[in-house]
């Protein structure tokens, strides 16, 4: 159930989804998703679905991850990547197999924790982990050529200040009852906002647990 072949099933399933980028495809074929959820959950681990972490958190959806890593990749291999909501780790493992350095805050300690363990047993050394609330970014490494938010509320727009010049931003923006998810290119000229369509996440919070 936590095949190779399970897997590839997964990553067909992404690029009949519309996923094209062959770098984004090869990091999920690559990446071991069941450990990334609870034993009781790993049989489920490649079906195309958000699944519970705890504390009232979920792993994203494959589909959600394969498209903002997509997005947040438009320009090239970044250098440095500032995640906000580690989770489990997922989003950050796959980050990290296609960029040089990811940054990854976490506002809640346990999360934190057990996705610590997770890149050290999964020999992901380019991650470092923050317990803090992302929204402050992560100033003494900015700039950042890509920052993912992977919790849906209103991001400040302070955060843009970490982006590099052609940097981008890719975030679930609550609108409304729903939530959008839009990326935020900065350009020489200012910032230039894209809709890439109706997304679910958990919120963004303030402050630490
Ligand atoms: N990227 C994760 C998705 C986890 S769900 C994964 O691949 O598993 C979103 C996470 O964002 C939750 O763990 C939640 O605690 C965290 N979060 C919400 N608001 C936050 C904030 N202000 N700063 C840091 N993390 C936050």
């Amino acid at each position: 159930m936590t095949s190779e072949k399970t897997r590839q099933r997964l990553v067909d399933r992404l690029r009949a989804k519309g996923i094209k980028d062959p770098r984004v495809l090869d990091a999920i074929a690559a990446t071991p998703r069941h450990l990334f959820v609870g034993e009781a959950l790993s049989s489920r681990a490649y079906e195309d679905s958000a699944l519970p972490i705890g504390r009232g958190q979920t792993i994203s959806q494959p589909y959600v991850v394969a498209l903002m890593t997509e997005a947040a990749l438009a320009g090239g291999r970044p250098g440095k990547v500032l995640e906000i909501g580690t989770g489990s780790g997922y989003q950050a493992a796959i980050l990290a197999a296609l960029a040089d350095q990811v940054f990854s805050t976490e506002r809640i300690g346990e999360l934190v924790r057990s996705a610590r363990q997770r890149f050290h047993s999964l020999g992901l050394h380019n991650i470092y982990t923050r317990h803090c609330d992302g929204l402050t970014g992560w100033p003494s490494q900015a700039p950042f050529d890509a920052i993912v938010v992977t919790a849906g509320g209103v991001v400040p727009a302070s955060l843009l200040d970490q982006l590099a010049e052609d940097g981008v931003m890719v975030a679930p923006e609550q609108s409304g009852s729903s939530q959008r998810l839009i990326r935020t290119t900065r350009t020489r000229a200012g910032f230039e906002r894209e809709d890439l369509g109706a997304v679910i996440f958990v919120p963004l919070l303030e402050g630490v647990e």
